[in-house]
């Protein structure tokens, strides 16, 4: 149905999350998770919801420069911004004076995000489809179509991304289907928080072990003896297999989908995340000291833009059995295509709102795709799980093919926000979101903006008020 965007609205939202500790690592040490959103109208009932995860101070700044860019889709007609939305990408990406405070980084990137979203979210909604089921349904020249490729072509063409699509469309509905039926696989970062004492690590881990999980990921970098002893007590935990849920029998540590993840006798999985906050030659000898804890992979383990450190860690760290992950601070695809080119990571950790939107996700997933690379979405955030079930499944039913070595984080907090929270199966697996009218799953109940909205929620003026 014909329709044009009328108008838009944006909010700042905050949880005081900084209260309990939750989302606290080496780096960021007093998180109030945030989103900056945003509302698209459109002159018929049709609305599109998108935000961008921020930590606090700062998400005004944010919710600023969507305006800025949301106001260049008012007077638009939607279904010639849904015909090509690669090109609608280039448009929002192209002001030519937003252009200059990035480019493609940093604030107006990430706002970017939340408006591209909204426009895919709208998109789905339209064709009431759930976000995944309107890509995955995508024909391969639509989907290519839909991707931002400027900058990447001398990694992955137009026509070879294409062929890598139409290899695999014959059997995407096998695909959906399987996952309709096992749900998607998923790791909980919810124990390892730093900020959490050794009791409440133990008493959040035996938990994530009873509800199916077996894959868990801690936050290191702030003190050595400390992060060993924490990891102690994971590995006790989930190598144990007493604790693994009634009937369960531990799994193979050597089948295929867990080789080379230096998995424990119950075929559990250990990461670590270190949130950028060592120098180069200073990662690879603390990590290098936690591999007796024995990690599959480090996570960003110094600055997000240096490539090539990440690629001599890398290097460093192969002879001890561990790998390295990064991609929540990814800014923009060409640091992805720099990670894969120069061999950087084993891990692909893309954003789903970092990257600028689903577009620019779509370019990220065909790369690691060619190169190999497992994607396994960041999702320490609010609002972020709710995404990144759809792109992990976009990943798996048309652009990778795999999903058992894959694992998709999961964060056990703020999803009653939403109107359709992701959910997790007794197997500790991601139930695939299966709504005609969710979209992209990341509306927020309007009593929850009106109470945590920053500064006159009612949330704030009473917090305020003590
Ligand atoms: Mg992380």
């Amino acid at each position: 149905m014909a329709a044009t965007i009328t108008g838009f609205e944006t909010h700042d939202v905050r949880f005081p999350t900084s209260l309990t500790g939750d989302g606290t690592d080496a780096m960021n040490t007093d998180c109030d998770y945030s989103s900056a959103y945003v509302t698209l109208f459109t002159s018929t009932d049709i609305v599109g919801h998108g935000m961008t995860f921020t930590i606090g101070r700062g998400n005004d700044i944010v919710c600023a420069a969507i305006r800025e860019l949301a106001q260049r889709l008012v007077g638009k007609d939607t279904e010639e911004l849904f015909a090509n939305m690669g090109k609608t990408w280039d448009y929002l990406n192209a002001d030519p004076q937003l252009r200059w405070i990035g480019p493609e980084k940093g604030v107006i990137h990430i706002a970017l995000g939340a408006v591209n979203n909204a426009l895919w979210d709208m998109y789905a909604r339209s064709r009431k489809k759930p976000l995944w089921k309107l890509i995955v349904d995508m024909t391969p020249e639509e989907l290519v179509s839909a991707t931002a490729f400027r900058y990447i072509t001398d990694a992955i063409t137009r026509e070879e991304a294409l062929a890598m699509l139409q290899a695999k469309a014959a059997t995407k509905a096998e695909r959906e289907a399987r996952v309709r039926e096992l749900g998607y696989p998923a790791y909980v970062t919810s124990a390892g928080w730093l900020g959490y004492s050794d009791e409440k690590v133990a008493r959040l881990t035996r938990e994530a072990v009873e509800a199916g999980f077996n894959h868990f990921k801690m936050k290191v970098g702030a003190d050595r003896d400390s992060d060993l002893r924490r990891g102690k007590i994971i590995r006790s935990i989930i190598d144990d297999p007493q604790y693994l849920p009634p009937g369960a029998t531990p799994r193979d540590p050597d089948a295929p989908e867990l080789r080379g993840k230096n998995a424990g006798p119950t075929g559990a999985v250990l990461m670590i995340d270190a949130n950028q906050v060592w120098d180069v030659p200073q990662a690879i000898e603390y990590v290098k000291g936690l591999e007796e804890i024995k990690p599959w992979f480090i996570e960003e383990p110094t600055a997000p833009d240096d490539i090539l450190g990440h690629a001599a860690i890398r290097k460093a760290l192969k002879p001890y059995g561990i790998g390295v992950a990064t991609g929540e601070h990814a800014h923009n695809r060409m640091v992805f295509k720099q990670l894969l080119q120069a061999e950087a990571i084993d891990v692909c950790q893309i954003d789903s709102c970092r990257l600028a939107g689903v577009s620019e996700v779509l370019s990220v997933l065909l790369m690691a795709a060619k190169f190999g690379v497992t994607v396994c979405p960041h999702a320490g955030g609010v609002g972020l799980c709710e995404y990144v079930i759809h792109l992990s499944l976009i990943d798996y039913i048309a652009v990778s093919g795999t999903m058992e070595r894959n694992v998709l984080e999961f964060v056990d907090h703020l999803h009653e926000h939403f109107l359709y929270p992701c959910s997790i199966n007794k197997n500790g697996r991601y139930n695939v979101p299966n709504d005609a009218n969710e979209g992209y799953s990341i509306e927020m109940h309007k009593n929850s903006i009106a109470e945590y909205e920053w500064p006159n929620g009612s949330y704030w003026v009473s917090a305020k008020a003590k």
